[in-house]
């Protein structure tokens, strides 16, 4: 079935059916509650305005952790939750959740002491999980793993484990398993209205932002995770809950490796006096730093880097690294909100709503689900079909816990075979363990039929992505515009200082020939990529 009429079914079938479920938002979170509905037996679709992951989900430090820094506030239920959630998914798709390092620098004997105490509590939370328990390390380890760390490490620091995934790909791993479990997933389509029969939601009116259609969803539920864009749902319905969604700006900027050649995550402090710390994290032959955490009152979807959050964040690895780096080292740049929630006439503080999710079904039949971590959606999406079945009398037992998103058994294995794969195609095996961790069990068969089409090459200079990702993604990863490829399904825009350089207009002409666009829309797709990562970038240009 070509792409384009796998969406026309799916929009088709969505329109024809009575559903169970309508979830508005293809997050991380709403992924998740399609995927966890639609294994209990429901009938599913998710619709999605922009592309998968094209909110929050993409933009966040793509870390898959407990949270140390929520030690500091004793929250350590929240830690605990994210540290099982961690290692679940460390198991369900270990090619996209990496364990990954990291190093807390110590200074005074006063720090040692606190940091070691919080160290042993998250290997305690860990029960057992942790990768490898935290270990100190000399002055000289540091040194070895953050060289040219010059601050902060007088007493040498603390090792332990977290995991690194790629945000964007997780959210798309499960929404791949939603559909193969028969949710209809459709993207670039926008919840416009909400239906409401005797103050219940009974379904919603969407566009299809593609062609400009609009048509009519039935569904008992409508879930919405919609992120900082909630209110607007809530809005669309009498009697929507009397919520705001405050939203907190975080930002990323990325430099070569070779800039900041660290080995493991380093934590540095701000250097400002706001007691906050930077994350500097190695990815690939690329090393990213965040996040700043504002409150932003611009438009929803908006939000990009400025000059105050480079100056933040580069002050901050300048400090501890004895740098001096400014913008014009930077090659990529990244913004992202989160979602606050806050009481519309309470004006309470939001700081503990924040980092914790919350059900609430206001009016009947729309179920909002906000707040949380990228790490939790699995719990969130549990917490909400719980919510939907409780109410339904739903027995079916939830799958979630143990379901694969692409991946068996171990990273090890799945890179040997990809790597054996990559030998008989005559490819070259250096790009095998990359394509592995981006589609785990299907990499061996992919650079089999890359190879076949002659599509094997690398498509950036010093990026690991291949050509033949670009049609794949948009034969089988619903992406649709080249901002859908060039920024979510490879990093391309993040991890390179021309944004793609050549392989802009190459993949442009690629993705004409799925989907039949003429010269003139493939340049208008170039042109909307390079805009999305200008006004993203602020003042980091796009250079060669
Ligand atoms: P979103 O990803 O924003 O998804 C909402 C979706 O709804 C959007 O795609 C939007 O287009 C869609 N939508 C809105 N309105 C409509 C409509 N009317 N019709 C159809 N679709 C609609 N968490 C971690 O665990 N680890 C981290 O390292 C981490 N780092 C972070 C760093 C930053 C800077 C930020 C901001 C957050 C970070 N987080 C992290 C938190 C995590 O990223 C978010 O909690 C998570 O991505 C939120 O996902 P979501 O699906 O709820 O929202």
């Amino acid at each position: 079935m070509s792409p384009l009429r796998d969406r026309e079914a799916s929009l088709d079938h969505a329109q024809d059916v009575d559903l169970d479920v309508l979830v508005v938002g293809g997050g991380i979170t709403g992924v998740g509650v399609a995927l966890d509905a639609v294994t209990r037996g429901y009938r599913v679709a998710l619709v999605e305005r922009d592309d998968l992951a094209s909110g929050t989900s993409s933009k966040s430090s793509k870390l898959v952790h407990g949270g140390v820094r929520y030690l500091a506030n004793a929250d350590l239920a929240m830690v605990a939750e994210g540290v099982r959630e961690r290692d679940r998914m460390r198991r369900n798709a270990p090619h996209l959740v990496r364990p990954l390092g990291f190093v807390l620098p110590v200074d005074t004997v006063a720090d040692q002491v606190k940091i070691k105490a919080g160290m042993s509590l998250y290997d305690v939370l860990s029960a057992g999980r942790a990768v490898r328990p935290h270990a100190h390390l000399d002055a000289a380890e540091v040194q070895a793993v953050a060289p040219g760390l010059v601050r902060g490490a007088g007493r040498g620091g603390y090792r332990y484990y977290d995991s690194q995934t790629d945000d964007a790909r997780l959210t798309l791993a499960i929404a791949q398993a939603a559909r193969v479990h028969g949710a209809d997933i459709v993207t670039h389509a926008e919840v416009v209205a909400l239906r409401d029969m005797g103050g219940r939601v009974t379904g919603a009116t969407v566009r299809d932002r593609l062609t400009g259609a609009e048509f009519e969803v039935t569904a008992r539920w409508v879930v919405s995770a919609t992120g900082v864009w909630a209110g607007d749902l809530w809005g669309m319905a009498a009697g929507g809950a009397d919520l705001e969604v405050v939203p907190a700006k975080g930002t990323h900027v990325t430099l070569p490796r070779h800039l900041v050649p660290v080995e493991r995550a380093v934590v540095v402090p701000s250097g400002q006096d706001d007691g906050r710390m930077n994350f500097v994290i190695p990815w690939g032959e690329q090393t990213y730093i965040g996040t700043t955490d504002d409150p932003y009152d611009g438009a929803m979807g908006a939000d990009a880097l400025e000059d105050a959050d480079a100056a933040y964040l580069l002050g901050s690895v300048n400090l501890a690294f004895g740098l001096s780096l400014t913008t014009a080292d930077c090659i990529g740049a990244w913004s992202g909100l989160r979602p606050l929630l806050r009481g519309k006439a309470a004006g309470a503080s939001t700081k503990d709503l924040s980092r914790k999710h919350t059900v609430i079904e206001q009016p009947a039949g729309l179920v909002a689900i906000t707040g949380g971590k990228l790490t939790t959606w699995r719990q969130m999406a549990e917490d909400v079909v719980d919510h939907l079945a409780e109410a339904d009398g739903n027995r079916a037992p939830c799958l979630t816990p143990e379901l694969s998103l692409g991946a068996t058994g171990t990273a090890e294995a799945g890179v040997a075979r990809t790597r054996a794969a990559f030998a008989a195609a005559g490819a070259d095996v250096a790009g095998a363990g990359s394509l592995y961790h981006r589609h785990g069990d299907d990499a061996p068969a992919l650079i089999a039929d890359f190879a076949d089409r002659g599509e094997a090459e690398v498509l950036v200079p010093g990026l690991p992505y291949l050509v033949g990702e670009v049609r794949h993604a948009v034969e089988h990863e619903f992406a649709r515009s080249l901002d859908d490829v060039l920024q979510r399904r490879l990093r391309v825009s993040l991890r390179d200082a021309a944004a793609g350089g050549d392989a802009i207009g190459r993949a442009a002409t690629i993705m004409g020939g799925v989907l039949g666009w003429d010269a003139d829309q493939q340049a208008a797709e170039v042109d909307a990529y390079l805009g999305n990562v200008r006004r993203e970038r602020g003042p980091v240009a796009i250079r060669a």
